[in-house]
């Protein structure tokens, strides 16, 4: 059987005549630069994801890179953010001129450990407090990280709150008052990617930044443009951060099936849990992942192999089962960074979650057959590792 880690092309054969009729209008319309369609999907981003505002821009690096912008981040600036995630989420701090302060990471969830975040800024000399400008928690695999915490720092210490939520649209997070929030919407800018292997892929790159904040907005819509308010006029430097109205006239459409495909990841999710329990594997060879907030909508379905994941990963490579390792190198390993001076071990979380994590196939038109058949392959490499 042949399963790979992702299929697009299941999830687009029934959605292709809306597809392609939406995207004629845009060829009719002949307007490809923001406008209508751009307008209308930042209104239903903003409002799924229960924040005022949204900005369509050109992908999540970017938008990412216009938020730190937008916060006023820059030169000599630090920035907290994990070492165990995409890239982008410190190659844009780097890129604003700023230091990624790397914090290790919670090693049931992969996201930033809220503890490690408070005695890291506490540990830091009166200079370094001062330059200390924003935090970027992740919300990796589609699990929001421990917000409630951060939200708190954030505050006290007068931080912009920068989500990066490019897995995570749609995810949720209880506060201890019961107050239940989506990703994007806790801090002073959410982070979406529409990257097409995100749970909203477009049919190539885009991205949205969403914020509470009138004042903010304003900002992002004029940094997407070359800082130019009005037109050939700059106040400020900004880029060519801009959301293709082709790119939203697709979101507009997948945006509508979010939901049943979230859905339709979660209870895959299930299947998993259940083939892994009877199959007498969890927690014995492998661990699965630990929903702890919310509403988790696994745009990774990650398991930890205790033993012989490299080898786990081959083996199942043979048996047509596509994986990936998100990610191999935590950033503080990453040679470009290694200006920053961290010890290899100064992560030991985020090292060993590199060393053992391993994403199985979780989209949403996976079937309970090729979830089993996995399942079973698994089970078949730790058999054949014991005799
Ligand atoms: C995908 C991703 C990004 C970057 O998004 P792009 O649209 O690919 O630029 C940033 N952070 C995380 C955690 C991601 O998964």
């Amino acid at each position: 059987m042949q399963v790979p880690l992702l299929d697009l092309k299941r999830q687009y054969v029934g959605l292709e005549k809306e597809i392609v009729d939406e995207v004629l209008k845009v060829f009719r319309d002949q307007r490809f630069i923001l406008g209508p369609q751009v307008e209308e999907l930042e209104a239903q981003i903003a409002e799924y994801c229960q924040c005022k505002f949204a900005v369509g821009v050109s992908s999540g690096t970017d938008a990412l890179l216009v938020s730190l912008m937008a916060a006023g981040v820059g030169h000599g600036d630090l920035v907290v953010t994990s070492p165990y995630t995409f890239f982008a989420t410190a190659g844009a701090i780097a890129r604003v001129g700023a230091r990624p302060v790397f914090v290790d990471i919670d090693p049931n969830t992969y996201n930033l450990d809220p503890n490690l975040v408070e005695e890291t800024v506490s540990n830091l000399t009166d200079t370094e407090k001062q330059k200390l400008k924003a935090i970027i928690p992740v919300h990796l695999y589609g699990q929001c990280a421990d917000m409630e915490p951060i939200v708190a720092l954030s505050r006290k210490l007068n931080l912009a709150l920068i989500e990066d939520a490019a897995q995570a649209i749609g995810a949720e997070y209880e506060f201890s008052d019961g107050e239940v929030s989506r990703a994007g919407s806790m801090g002073d800018y959410g982070c979406f990617s529409f990257f097409p292997s995100k749970n909203l892929g477009a049919f190539g790159d885009g991205g949205m930044v969403t914020t509470r904040d009138e004042g903010s907005y304003e900002l992002l819509k004029s940094l997407r443009v070359h800082g130019a308010k009005p037109k050939y006029y700059h106040k400020i430097i900004g880029g060519n951060f801009r959301l293709d109205a082709l790119q939203a006239a697709i979101l507009k459409i997948k945006l509508k099936y979010l939901d049943e495909w979230t859905e339709g990841r979660q209870r895959n999710a299930k299947l998993y849990r259940n083939y892994f329990r009877e199959a007498g594997l969890e927690g014995i060879f492998v661990d699965l992942p630990v929903e702890k907030e919310r509403r988790h909508i696994y745009n990774q379905f990650v398991i930890k192999v205790k033993e012989g994941r490299d080898e786990l990963k081959d083996f199942l490579k043979n048996k047509g089962v596509g994986t990936e390792i998100y990610y191999p190198v935590p950033l503080h390993m990453q040679e470009c960074f290694k200006y920053l001076g961290y010890d290899p071990n100064a992560f030991p979380v985020s090292v060993e979650a590199s060393q053992k994590t391993l994403a199985l196939p979780i989209f949403p038109e996976l079937t309970n057959e090729e979830i089993r058949y996995i399942v079973e392959q698994v089970k078949a490499f730790f058999e054949r590792e014991k005799s």
